[in-house]
């Protein structure tokens, strides 16, 4: 049975758990809020990366990425090889089965970065996240965000025995690095699909109102939510 809210990634059910009237102006009543100039920035730069390593712009534009040129160098030359995807939309079903980003059955969706898969050695795979803006504080939730990569991948690629997940912190010349593999991503996927199962088939989305929260929430600062914590 689904909800008001069928389909999920992880931002949504981040969202939905920080406040599920935040989710149902942002999913049902499908509030678009506007960008702002962090985001704007955060999609500039996941755009030169992505053009780095697809060979379209020959050297790295900022200082910051060529902090992790060794790195780039890398993915380019395995993407012209075949061996790495670059921003893949993977899409899924209620049993992590692939499906078409926009299919009925599509349950799940999840943005790669950079997918690294070598054929010569099908067993191990790599996802790489590009994470510009804050490092400290949000290690807990991009943990969970490569424990979510994690399941995905061991999930569409039966002959992937090791899968690891990568956060590189683009402002702050830092990598995080979780891995996984079958036995160890199973408790990790339960979990996340216990949560992702009671956003879906939500019902009931009431306010959670804070201080932090509603002081950064544009349903709240617009007036568009009546239980904004004042
Ligand atoms: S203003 Fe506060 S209570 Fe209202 S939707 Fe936003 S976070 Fe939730």
């Amino acid at each position: 049975m689904s909800g008001q809210i069928p389909q999920w990634s992880y931002s949504r059910l981040t969202t939905y758990e920080g406040c599920p009237k935040k989710a149902y102006y942002s999913c049902v009543k499908k509030i678009r809020e506007p960008g702002n100039k962090y985001m704007e920035r955060g999609k500039e730069v996941h755009k030169n990366c992505e053009d780095y390593i697809r060979g379209h712009i020959e050297e790295l534009p900022t200082a910051q990425l060529k902090d992790f040129q060794e790195g780039f160098d890398l993915l380019r030359k395995m993407y012209l090889e075949g061996s790495v995807i670059c921003e893949g939309d993977w899409a899924f079903d209620k049993n992590w089965q692939s499906t078409g980003w926009f299919d009925s059955e599509t349950w799940g969706r999840a943005k790669v970065d950079a997918f690294v898969h070598d054929a010569s050695v099908p067993t191990q795979a790599r996802v790489i996240d590009f994470k510009t803006g804050k490092y400290e504080g949000n290690q807990e939730s991009h943990r969970e965000q490569c424990e979510l990569y994690g399941a995905v991948v061991l999930a569409r690629y039966p002959e992937v025995e090791t899968i690891t997940t990568e956060m590189w912190y683009l402002d702050h010349n830092k990598i995080e690095r979780y891995i996984y593999n079958r036995d160890s991503i199973k408790a990790r996927k339960e979990k996340i699909n216990e949560r992702a199962i009671i956003m879906t088939t939500a019902e009931d989305f009431p306010a959670n109102p804070s201080s932090f929260r509603c002081k950064w929430c544009y349903f709240g600062k617009e007036r568009i939510c009546p239980d904004r914590y004042d």
